[in-house]
């Protein structure tokens, strides 16, 4: 089974490969779903070893992208582009060059698709393509669209670790709890400075001591990053790459929440039942981490400040039922979320039971 719960079937929409005609790069773009509404999802720049390996990311990514927008409750379906980067790099009016050819690709799919900033691009980027197509958010404040998610996607998990505060101690305060924030890029930094507001008890870590400072405005302890996954904290908000609990981190652990913004922080689907078995509450990645997705939503929808923050706080509500339901059906908190995806999705893919939980 996929990461994303499906049986590794190609089930995708639409797969368009086209070269650009002004930059010679290769561009992907997969549509997975449409079910709930225009396929939206980041353009990925990246150095892949192929073209074939390309295509596979963004197939893989897409799906993601479907059952991340079902489970958050939002009116998308799931989409991803990705662009082979080519040798040597890209700068200056190339770089803008190849923005123009991803927006044509993105033109050409008259609106089933939109694109938006991920690994690799930014708000500029999105400028550049805005030249070409209207199907792009993400583009920069000054031109009306939403700018850096970060802040927005720190405030969904806040949200998450409340919900998941509630459900493990029946107080949603983290008001003296101890939070642990592994990564103080910019999503980690604006959860610790909400976290410290909110009088949590922090440790925090980055492999880069220049975050130090911030620790110590904070009024945070610091901690290294080899020590970090296994500080002994109520909350542990791994919020760094992913894959930062795997099979040997899980025994490690001394925390009784997982929380944080990382995607796909399980190395593998195999480590729910794990941290389950373990006593530890998982609030699904792709829940908590929703805020990004849904800041580009709110630009797409032309949502005010209210609507916006509202649909943010939902992810508390949203993760809460997710926790209620995984209860109810003794199964993980994960199974528990993408059932919820796949019911948003009418059924359209049908699942094995998942495996019962020991109580
Ligand atoms: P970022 O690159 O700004 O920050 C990552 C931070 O983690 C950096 O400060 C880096 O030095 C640190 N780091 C890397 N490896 C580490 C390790 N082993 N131990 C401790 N620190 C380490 O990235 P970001 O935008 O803050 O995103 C963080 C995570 O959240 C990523 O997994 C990203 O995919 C996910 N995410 C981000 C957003 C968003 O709005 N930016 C939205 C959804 C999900």
């Amino acid at each position: 089974m996929s990461a994303n719960g499906s049986n590794g079937i190609l089930d995708h929409e639409e797969l368009v490969v086209r070269r650009g005609d002004r930059s010679g790069a290769y561009i992907a773009i997969g549509i997975h779903s449409t079910a709930l509404g225009p396929a939206l999802g980041g353009a990925r720049l990246w150095r892949y070893p192929g073209l074939g390996d390309a295509i596979a990311d963004a197939l893989r990514l897409s799906e993601a992208m479907t059952f991340k927008a079902a489970a958050a409750g939002l009116d998308l379906g799931g989409g991803k582009a990705v662009i082979l980067e080519p040798e040597g790099g890209l700068a200056g009016e190339d770089r803008v060059e190849l923005m123009r050819d991803l927006g044509d690709v993105v033109e050409s799919l008259a609106g089933r698709y939109v694109t938006a900033e991920d690994v690799g691009t930014g708000a500029e980027d999105m400028a550049a393509i805005a030249e070409r197509t209207s199907h792009v958010v993400g583009l920069p404040e000054d031109r009306g669209g939403s700018g850096d998610p970060s802040p927005v996607t720190a405030r969904g998990v806040e949200a998450a670790i409340r919900a998941s505060c509630e459900r493990r101690f029946g107080d949603r305060d983290p008001s003296g709890r101890r939070v642990c924030v592994i990564g103080l890029g910019h999503v980690g930094a604006k959860l610790a400075e909400r976290l410290a507001r909110a009088g949590a008890e922090l440790v925090v870590s980055d492999i880069d001591p220049g975050k130090r400072e911030l620790a110590e405005r904070l009024g945070a302890r610091w901690v290294g990053p080899t020590e970090a996954i296994a500080s002994e904290c109520e909350v542990l908000a791994p919020c760094a790459l992913g894959g930062a609990i795997d099979e040997r981190a899980v025994g490690e652990l001394r925390c009784e929440v997982v929380c944080g913004a990382a995607n796909n922080v399980l190395a593998g689907d195999e480590i729910a039942p794990r941290l389950h078995e373990r006593g530890i509450l998982y609030a699904p990645d792709f829940i908590a981490n929703a805020g990004g997705l849904i800041n580009v939503y709110g630009e797409l929808h032309g949502l005010d400040a209210g609507a916006l923050e509202s649909l943010i706080d939902g992810i508390g509500d949203a993760l809460a039922t997710i926790f209620e339901r995984a209860e109810a059906g003794s199964v993980t908190p994960l199974e528990a979320a993408r059932a919820v995806a796949r019911e948003r999705l009418g059924g359209a893919q049908p699942q094995p039971e998942p495996a019962t939980l020991a109580a």
